[in-house]
């Protein structure tokens, strides 16, 4: 039997893999340069034309461009009036950033637990969950794995709440033929540097509601009713009002510089993913690993690729794996531990342990692995020869 790395065995490759790599080209930096050279460095021109072209491409009437996806996320919620006193149900297997902001925004986070085999919120726990606080559903498209959308909305219909998607992870995807952007009430996207449509920093969102849309953009910017960039055109001098106690969460011409490009490959750059998914899908399906289970009637973009190490076989925790995984030469990582367990939450809300068991088991079994356009096929190879090597070295 081979011998990991960490027992003195040789790497499953000779350079180590990192976990995350924007796919920055060529057209990014000429971009980014015309944008230096016009001095149009803060928010302009190429916002506007990345939010007319990230609506054209998800379908929804309006997009709105941000500096992250959590000052989409804050907005949204103020842009629907939830705050004190109101009740938002999310998952607990997310990053802070969704739970966070409905603190941000005065009301409660309230957890419903995932579905064992997508790992996505499950339709069936946030009835559960639903009391008459409840303003709002946020459904996190995990891996970039739609939701159960038709279930979240009915659910939602009956109940009067809205659906506020964090879609972080899933710019490109679709759920039944529809781009994920046009299924939910707000739909919050990010373009931080390792998402699969990267600016470094950046969000948007985006909307069919013309209200929402102009609520969220005046919020964005001081609360102006009018942008910098209208105020000294050739139609005169017209001064702005500020008519909110808005915040300062606006994209940058430097940062839809980037953004344009990178829209216009976005649906080459998460094919290749794909690519990279099969490979792992076909290579993973062995005793010892879970993967998260494909739905045929949506498409997923793999944000990252999540698999659950069934450590009840192993002699090795998952920590362990990790370890003796980067010891192999590949950067992984984990999405997440689960929410309701970290500190914070734990310590505000009085969360315990079996509150939440599937994204519990989920939470304490999973390893992202490395999943990014920039991968060759062999990178991919590699990784799969490392999982299989230390599941079968360390099997009991
Ligand atoms: C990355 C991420 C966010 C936050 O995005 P930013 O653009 O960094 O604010 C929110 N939710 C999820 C699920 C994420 O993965």
């Amino acid at each position: 039997m081979e011998k990991p790395a960490i027992e003195g065995g040789t790497p499953a490759r000779r350079e180590f893999l990192k976990f995350g790599n924007p796919n920055i080209g060529q057209e990014e930096i000429d971009e980014v340069v015309d944008s230096l050279k016009a001095g149009e460095i803060a928010m302009g021109r190429k916002c506007l034309k990345f939010e007319e072209e990230f609506s054209k491409y998800t379908g929804a009437k309006f997009a709105v461009s941000l500096g992250s996806c959590t000052a989409a996320l804050f907005l949204s919620m103020k842009a629907a009036g939830i705050g004190k006193g109101d009740e938002v149900v999310t998952t607990p297997m997310t990053f802070a950033a969704t739970a966070n902001t409905i603190i941000h925004a005065g009301a409660k986070p309230v957890f419903a637990d995932i579905d064992a085999e997508t790992w996505d919120i499950s339709p069936e726990k946030i009835k559960k969950k639903i009391s008459k606080k409840t303003k709002a559903i946020i459904p996190v498209d995990y891996a970039g794995l739609p939701c159960d959308f038709d279930e979240i909305r009915e659910i939602a219909g009956q109940k009067k709440l809205f659906v506020i998607e964090d879609a972080a992870h899933a710019a490109g995807a679709e759920y039944k033929n529809k781009k994920i952007g046009s299924l939910s009430d707000m739909t919050c996207f990010s373009f931080y540097a390792v998402k699969n449509l990267a600016m470094g920093e950046g969000g948007a969102v985006t909307t069919d509601n013309e209200k929402w849309a102009k609520k969220i953009s005046t919020l964005r910017m001081h609360g102006m009713d009018k942008p910098a960039w209208d105020r000294y055109s050739s139609a005169g001098y017209r001064p702005y009002r500020i008519v909110e106690a808005g915040y300062k969460a606006n994209m940058t011409d430097l940062q839809a510089a980037i953004g344009l490009p990178q829209l216009k490959k976005l649906d080459l750059l998460n094919s290749q993913r794909e690519k990279l998914a099969k490979i792992y899908e076909k290579e993973l399906d062995i005793d010892g690993v879970i993967l998260q289970k494909r739905k045929s009637d949506r498409k997923q973009v793999w944000h990252f690729f999540p698999i659950l190490i069934e450590t009840e076989k192993l002699r090795k925790t998952r920590n362990e794996f990790i370890t003796a995984m980067q010891k192999e030469n590949i950067g992984v990582s984990l999405h997440y531990t689960a929410l309701h367990l970290e500190p914070f939450y734990r310590k505000t809300f009085g969360y315990m342990k079996n509150s939440f068991p599937n994204a519990e088991f989920v939470s304490s079994s999973v390893i992202s692995l490395p999943l990014y356009p920039k991968m060759a096929e062999e990178d991919a190879e590699s990784v799969c020869s490392a999982v299989k090597k230390l599941v079968e070295y360390y099997k009991k």
